[in-house]
């Protein structure tokens, strides 16, 4: 296929890597001028998408979503897909899509789980809401990019997965360093808390897999300074999307509103910003200290 690509940073470049490894003709543009293997170089985002039949768009915000896809809808052929796989508000998506679609244009959400070892391994996992022919049309992509892809329903259900998922992943990161810290206190020894917690009934993503304390469990960014991984500052922008939209939904999340406080208080005024999300167990360790 031939394919544009507008933003070519830690997650769009390899994904855009992948693509053109995989034999497609990608054309890319990013205004930081990077310019992954096998790409090709775009002057702008309306040279990336011009002659394309699917266009992919890696962005920090919905904002910069809301202005590219202005920018190229009016650029793109009539038949091709509009794939956002940026993480954003599902209002947003669902105005994008609703202006997309009286363009002649479908358009897919699919923002991604995997992180930057995942993009540049081709094993995201997709979220994926919209036009259900426009999926099954680039499904053999997402096959590239990711070792799975769900389609959840209509436009915005792809971004209310992520944020949903983001939400419990918070949650029980945070309860996972309370728990320690509390574990520590108690005398507690943290590997008898991990072979304990993670074959019971507190066990989870965040404990088995990515636990945060040091030396403890399989490998993750606490055995290497807390270098992200998955950085707090994105599970902060997660959490805050999540919490917009149980506002705008009238749902109360009690907890989702906690982790997020945390997460704002661990990124603003503490040492969160540019480490691992799982290094909010510093704070309970120096409260146990
Ligand atoms: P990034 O900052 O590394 O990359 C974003 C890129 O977009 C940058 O290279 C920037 O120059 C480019 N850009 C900005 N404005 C642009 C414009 N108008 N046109 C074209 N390019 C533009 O961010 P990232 O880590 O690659 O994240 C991208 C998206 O993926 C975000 O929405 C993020 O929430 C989501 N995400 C990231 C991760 C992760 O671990 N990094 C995991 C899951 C989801």
């Amino acid at each position: 296929m031939n394919i544009g690509f507008i933003g070519l940073g830690n997650m769009g470049g390899p994904m855009a890597a992948n693509l053109a490894a995989a034999g497609h003709r990608v054309t890319g543009f990013d205004p930081s001028g990077v310019l992954p293997e096998g790409v090709t170089a775009a002057d702008d985002a309306k040279a990336a998408v011009a002659d394309t039949d699917v266009v992919i768009l890696m962005l920090p915000n919905g904002a910069i979503v809301a202005e590219a896809t202005a920018e190229v809808l009016p650029a793109m052929q009539s038949g091709a897909v509009l794939v956002d796989c940026s993480t954003i508000d599902v209002e947003t998506t669902r105005r994008l899509a609703a202006r997309a679609e009286a363009a002649g244009i479908a358009t897919l959400d699919a923002p991604v789980s995997g992180g930057t070892t995942g993009a540049a391994k081709g094993t995201l996992t997709f979220m994926i809401g919209g036009d259900a022919a426009a999926f099954e049309t680039t499904r053999p992509l997402f096959d590239i990019m990711g070792q799975k892809a769900v389609f959840c329903g209509p436009a915005g259900a792809g971004q209310a997965a992520k944020i949903c998922n983001n939400m419990i992943l918070g949650v029980t990161m945070a309860a996972t360093c309370e728990a320690f810290g509390l574990a520590d206190r108690l005398g507690l020894d943290r590997q008898s808390l991990f072979d304990v917690v993670s074959t019971s009934s507190g066990a989870s993503w965040s404990m088995n897999t990515y636990c945060p304390a040091p030396g403890v469990g399989p490998a993750s960014p606490a055995d290497d300074g807390y270098r992200p991984g998955f950085a707090a500052e994105l599970m902060l922008k997660d959490l805050r999307l999540g919490q917009e939209a149980a506002q705008v939904s009238g749902v109360e999340t009690p907890m989702g509103r906690t982790a997020c406080d945390l997460y704002t208080a661990f990124v603003d005024q503490a040492e969160g910003r540019g480490r691992d999300f799982s290094a909010l167990i510093r704070r309970y360790e120096d409260q146990s200290a």
